[in-house]
């Protein structure tokens, strides 16, 4: 497929899933605006790297994705630097585990913004321009914990579900308009936001990473594989092309049959 001539804006792409989709769509010769935390020189060195790998603009933007502000001038400067905003993917996502009368009322409040109230804000901003030229694709990176719950997990898995919620309605208020919305629902994958997981296992436990990362996806996956950060990528640009235009408010799973049981 190609997708020459759009631009997709992907929030936490600095790192795990959200760099694999921007080097994804880079490859297809999409303009890509990466999004995330990291340390400046880092950052900057990472978009030209893909700037001049691909052979496409690549912009970057420190919006926190905690601040309707600074997603508002997200949006606005992918528009304006980048010439459009066609592919939005909402991935930017925060974890913090512990049982809901331990868990810190703050950590809560950064979990619901970044994982939840952000793709509000982004498609709030995006959507008209979309409606207007009568294409765009939003893709929302959810979890099998929109789907299901754990224990310990509390702001996560609202967050997750309440993603799903959103990206239904906005299925349905996309009909017709030539905008599609959908979500992605990975179980484990590779990056730091799971292996942060691991590590904390490997040391309750006194147990290498490998066996803790094979014990902690065995609990839930009866596939006991990661599902790669390539892999969401892929499930990305197939909601990106074509075949994906009649499909609305859904939620792709990658979890090693964890929600079929
Ligand atoms: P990651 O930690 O590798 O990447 C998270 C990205 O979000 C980074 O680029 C980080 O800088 C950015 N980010 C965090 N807080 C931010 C903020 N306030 N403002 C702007 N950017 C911010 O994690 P990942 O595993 O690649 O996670 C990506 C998405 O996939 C998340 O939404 C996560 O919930 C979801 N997910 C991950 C897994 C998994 O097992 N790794 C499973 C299901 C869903």
């Amino acid at each position: 497929m190609s997708l020459e001539g759009k631009v997709a804006l992907v929030t936490g792409s600095t790192s795990g899933i959200g760099l694999a989709i921007a080097r994804a769509f880079a490859v297809q010769g999409c303009s890509v605006m990466l999004n995330g935390l990291g340390e400046a020189a880092a950052l900057q060195k990472l978009r030209d790297e893909l700037e001049k790998e691909m052979g496409v603009d690549v912009g970057f933007h420190g919006a926190d994705m905690t601040k309707p502000d600074e997603i508002a001038d997200l949006v606005a400067t992918t528009q304006k630097t980048l010439g459009s905003l066609d592919i939005l993917v909402n991935n930017a996502g925060i974890q913090h585990v512990a049982r809901a009368e331990n868990f810190p009322p703050e950590k809560w409040d950064a979990i619901i913004a970044v994982n939840l109230s952000a793709s509000f804000h982004t498609i709030r901003a995006a959507l008209p321009a979309m409606k207007q030229k009568g294409w765009g694709r939003i893709i929302n990176i959810s979890s099998t914990h929109g789907l299901v719950a754990s224990t310990h997990k509390i702001a996560y898995v609202a967050a997750k579900h309440g993603l799903i919620g959103l990206t239904k309605v906005m299925g349905i208020e996309c009909a017709d308009t030539g905008v599609t919305c959908n979500a992605i629902c990975p179980g484990f994958v590779s990056t730091p936001l799971a292996l942060a997981q691991i590590e904390t296992k490997a040391k309750a436990d006194n147990i290498g990473m490998e066996q803790a990362g094979r014990l902690l996806i065995g609990e839930k996956q009866p596939q006991v594989q990661f599902t790669r950060v390539e892999q969401i990528a892929g499930l990305a640009l197939f909601l990106a092309s074509d075949t994906a235009s009649n499909m609305q408010g859904t939620a792709l799973v990658s979890d090693g049959g964890w929600t079929a049981q």
